[in-house]
């Protein structure tokens, strides 16, 4: 059964705050995530901190970036990143952009960045650059007008993160769960590439080891535990955590019987 617009909107606000809760997001920033129910549509808060952003902030916009019922609060400046992303890739779901520390020295540097540890495959076997001043020349570096979140989209390409230079990074992912996964473990790897170097030689993941760990890690059973990590870490901050029991082993296939268990082992 698909998530109800209600819960969508408890989830993508819970999640605009649990990545800043990680450090990842701060004053600025935005995670978004397409419409349950409508894939035309995608869901973003109004213009304020990702870590203040409640269920009632989130509204839905068009993949024109406009908003469908119009109100009177600040909208975020940058919602083309979002609608061009969501327009030019059908199976993405949900959308970060952020200037998170740990990534903003390879946007500066054009250092690439890799898979060092096995969390951080979830970025993918490359991360592309986009130069806004390649098709814009000088601006604002605020990606506003349309045409610069297609010029975004169109160097994203079939990758899962795009570094955009001397401003910040844009994470996509197939559900809110993975992004929320792949945005905080990438910056995390990007943190962890840094002091390496400062260490001596780096020697990041293979290509196929980075398939590899990728696709294991974005397994429903890792996303999901990680997921409920940060929003128990999340409710712990904003005081409202309770001890849960652990989630069951999902119980797919029928017990093997003695007859069947003893033909096997023949
Ligand atoms: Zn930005």
């Amino acid at each position: 059964m698909p998530m109800t617009l209600a819960e969508a909107r408890n989830r993508l606000a819970r999640a605009n705050r649990m990545i800043a809760n990680e450090g990842v997001l701060d004053a600025f920033g935005h995670v978004t995530m397409r419409h349950p129910t409508d894939p035309t549509r995608y869901l973003m808060s109004v213009s304020r901190a990702p870590e203040l952003v409640m269920p009632d902030d989130i509204h839905e916009f068009t993949l024109d970036s406009q908003i469908v019922k119009p109100i009177e609060e600040r909208l975020y400046g940058e919602r083309v990143i979002h609608g061009e992303i969501y327009r030019a890739r059908p199976e993405v779901n949900a959308v970060c952009h952020h200037h998170a520390a740990s990534i903003l020295p390879f946007c500066i540097s054009g250092m690439e960045l890799k898979p060092v540890y096995h969390l951080g495959a979830t970025m993918g076997g490359k991360v592309p650059f986009w130069d806004s001043r390649d098709d814009f020349g000088d601006t604002t570096l605020i990606v506003a007008k349309p045409e610069e979140g297609a010029s975004l989209a169109r160097a994203l390409g079939a990758n899962w993160m795009v570094l955009m230079r001397r401003h910040g990074a844009t994470v996509a992912g197939l559900t809110l769960e993975e992004l929320t996964f792949r945005t905080i473990y990438t910056a995390r790897n990007a943190a962890m590439q840094i002091q390496a170097h400062s260490l001596g030689n780096v020697s990041p993941l293979t290509a196929t080891e980075t398939e590899l760990a990728g696709e294991y890690n974005l397994r429903p059973s890792p996303v999901s535990r990680a997921f409920e990590y940060w929003s128990a870490r999340l409710d712990k901050a904003e005081g409202n955590w309770k001890p849960a029991k652990a989630a069951k082993k999902p119980t797919a296939k029928k017990p093997v019987g003695k007859k069947g268990a003893k033909k096997r082992r023949r």
